[in-house]
């Protein structure tokens, strides 16, 4: 099989020719359709955080195909079916994080793309009980970005407190802003989105941004506090000011959801304000694999478009250079089916 492979975070990635890996008893085997590229992915192949990945290895998290085969305990998805490999590859099932809703927390997990190989590949392993189904009716083109920039976007959403009524500031309309704009909407939020290329804050207008702000020319915690400060900013771009910029924006009581992981990322807080305005600063990290259902279910019933444009593996390092230049239209996902 073909495979993408990070051998050195200072070179390109590598198109590799593997052989079909075999299952372990708890594991299957998925015959990959659709893979997307999350930015999370040139952070692991950059090696920019600071508990990095182990060369050699294959990125990818928004992995979506079918299930070719299983190994001898896997009780709860069948060869045949569509299935999601998300960043929560699987974790240990049995500690207080685990049990209580809140498996991405779990210590003991492993992550895809990242601790284990993931799905940049034309197949993959992974643990029978983490695959997330994905309903008939939804193209794997679109489930791919769900997997990850759709389940991410929608748990921080849930984080923030967002309901009817609110105002939601969306900072970065990228790959995970886009469909955080969507799913504020979903929430009844007035929404403001924050870019600073042309192209992204036209898409914001498109998915029917309220307010739409630029931050190469606009002050945008002025800008924001003039409409009475957000409720809750969530904190998408890959750009330390604009977390400053996120925070500032808050009315008293808001809620900042950091989100984007540039490496380095700093966010300076002033305990007088932050104190006195009640403010909350939280981190989300993806979400858990029912959230993943509902982003599904949500699609399915027609709530969310993915905005996304196919790519070949074999084009891997020419995407992320893309990527980083601003240039895609919201996510590349790469089709994997010959
Ligand atoms: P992306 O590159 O598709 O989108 C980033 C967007 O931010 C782009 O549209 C860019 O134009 C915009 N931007 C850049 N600077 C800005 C600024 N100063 N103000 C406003 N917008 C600005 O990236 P993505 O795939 O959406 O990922 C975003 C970040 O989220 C990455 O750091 C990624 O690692 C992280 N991430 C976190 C989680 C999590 O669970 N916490 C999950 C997935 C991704
Ligand atoms: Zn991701
Ligand atoms: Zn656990």
């Amino acid at each position: 099989m073909k495979a993408a492979v990070v051998q050195d975070f200072a070179q390109p990635l590598v198109i590799e020719d593997r052989p079909v890996p075999t299952p372990a008893p708890h594991q299957v085997l998925v015959r990959l359709e659709a893979s997307g590229i999350c930015h999370t992915d040139i952070h692991a192949a950059h090696g920019d955080w600071p508990v990095k990945p182990s060369p050699p290895f294959v990125p990818g998290h928004e992995g979506v195909g079918i299930v070719e085969a299983v190994g001898g305990q896997v009780r709860h998805t069948k060869a045949g079916e569509r299935v999601a490999i998300a960043w929560l590859a699987d974790a240990c099932g049995r500690c207080d994080h685990c049990v209580s809703g809140w498996e991405t927390l779990c210590l003991g997990q492993h992550n895809s793309g990242y601790s284990v190989d993931g799905a940049y590949a034309e197949y993959a392993l992974a643990h029978g009980d983490y695959v997330v189904p994905v309903p008939d009716g939804i193209d794997p083109l679109d489930a791919a970005p769900l997997t990850c920039a759709g389940v991410t976007t929608y748990k921080a959403l849930k984080v923030s407190g967002a309901r009817p009524g609110t105002r939601v500031l969306v900072s970065g309309i990228g790959g995970l802003g886009h469909l955080a704009l969507q799913y504020a909407r979903v929430f009844g939020a007035e929404t403001i989105a924050v870019d600073i290329t042309d192209e992204k804050l036209a898409l914001a207008r498109e998915l029917g941004a309220d307010h739409v702000l630029d931050a190469r020319t606009q002050d945008i915690a002025a800008e924001v506090q003039k409409l009475g400060g957000a409720d809750a900013a969530i904190a998408l771009a890959v750009s330390n000011a604009s977390f400053q910029a996120a925070y500032a924006s808050l009315r008293r009581g808001g809620t900042l959801v950091l989100v984007a992981l540039p490496a380095g990322g700093k966010l300076e807080l002033p305990v007088f304000e932050t104190v006195l305005n009640g403010t909350k600063v939280t981190g989300s990290i993806v979400g858990t694999r029912q959230d993943l259902a509902e982003v599904f279910r949500l699609h399915a019933l027609g709530r969310t478009r993915v905005i996304r444009e196919t790519r070949k593996l074999d084009d891997v390092n020419a995407c992320i250079e893309e990527v980083l230049a601003g240039k895609v239209s919201a996510r590349l996902v790469f089709d994997l089916r010959s």
